[in-house]
């Protein structure tokens, strides 16, 4: 870029980028002071984090999730917040993707001194996504990945005792998150996907999870590349090797397309989420204990325990869209299989509990 002041410093030092918040030039040092300070307000603004608590980082080895963590640090230290930070990862069981992703956020272990657990789907639910995209294809394999890291955090989080979970979640993701909820017409998730801490006691549509919060709902993505980037932040820059998520991607389009007419439409859009309010009267689910693995769930049964019933049982799509057709041809295969005692699965276990007995 030509040769101009920083806006910030005033001509102290000259300009090395341009803000993509505000379209201002600013000099390195100007711009890291301007962004941890933001995300510093924001946290203390919205009353984030008490001392004393214990942080789970959802550390990913994504450009999100190292800048919260090198922040954080940063914050905790200069504001004496009193935060025991630990890095919190799951592997989803992606090779070529995560296998490297996790290396990156090893070293940042490492760096950064914090303490890191790393959870597996595979111990967890028995299947690596691997696994899953070979058993379902590549349509659907987003829908278990989700499902089963939301999940996964929260164990994660529960065997480490942590206060809550921060996540890398950053403007531009929870702009898209706003206008996609919006076209889809789900007004539960609408309702929940502005407030910057979910799943706590404030939010009364939520169950007994850890709460979650994003202290980079106001940083643009852009100037997050760009604080990583300037300040040689080691991370893993490369997409899921699994990543179609086509609808999603629209909309992350269509976004990159506003901010370039206007800086300022993704602030905008969440603002505009913010303000919306549900009607009383609107049907939102109710939130109760799976019957099964105990998580919150809308249904008896949890999304997780769908999916995981549908995989062992060979009908991968038991728990995607049309559940109840599923349903019904897992029932009929469980009649065949009773019917022919020899291939009979529940018959062999009544066995086996008899013989041990
Ligand atoms: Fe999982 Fe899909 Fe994301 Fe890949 S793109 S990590 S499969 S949710």
């Amino acid at each position: 870029m030509p040769s101009t002041i920083c806006v910030s410093c005033r001509g102290e030092r000259s300009a090395a980028l341009v803000r993509p918040k505000t379209s201002e030039p600013y000099c390195k040092i100007c711009f890291f002071q301007a962004f941890e300070r933001e995300i510093h307000e924001t946290i203390v603004k919205e009353q984030l984090f008490k001392p004393g608590e214990t942080i789970a980082i959802a550390a990913s080895g994504g450009k999100d999730s190292t800048v919260l963590a090198y922040v954080l640090k940063l914050l905790n230290e200069r504001h004496s917040y009193g935060l025991n930070l630990v890095l919190l990862s799951i592997d989803e069981g992606i090779t070529g993707y995560r296998d490297d992703s996790l290396e990156t956020v090893k070293r940042n272990q490492q760096q950064y001194d914090l303490p890191l657990i790393i959870l597996t789907y595979k111990e967890l639910y028995g299947w690596s996504m691997d696994e899953i995209v070979k058993a379902v294809g590549r349509k659907n394999n987003c829908t278990f990945c989700g499902v089963f890291r939301r999940q996964a955090l929260d164990r994660g989080a529960m065997k480490l005792s942590v206060n809550k979970i921060a996540t890398g979640h950053n403007a531009d993701d929870i702009a898209e998150t706003i206008l996609m909820n919006i076209l889809r017409g789900d007004i539960a998730r609408l309702k929940r996907c502005t407030s910057i801490i979910t799943g706590d006691e404030s939010d009364d549509n939520e169950v007994s999870v850890i709460p979650r919060c994003k202290p980079l709902k106001y940083a643009y993505e852009k100037e997050i590349v760009l604080y990583a980037f300037y300040k040689r932040l080691d991370y893993f820059s490369t997409e899921c090797i699994y990543s179609p998520n086509a609808y999603r991607g629209n909309i992350r389009t269509y976004i990159k397309d506003l901010e370039r007419l206007r800086p300022s439409s993704i602030i905008d859009i969440i603002h505009s989420g913010e303000q919306l309010i549900v009607k009383p009267t609107t049907k939102l689910p109710v939130q109760r204990i799976c019957e099964r693995c105990s998580y919150c769930s809308s249904m008896p049964i949890c999304k997780a325990c769908l999916l995981i019933e549908g995989l062992n049982k060979g009908i991968p799509k038991l728990g995607i869209g049309k559940t109840e057709r599923y349903r019904k041809e897992m029932q009929q295969k469980q009649d065949q299989c009773c019917n022919d005692q020899s291939l009979c699965h529940c018959m062999k276990e009544k066995l086996t509990v008899t013989e041990q007995n």
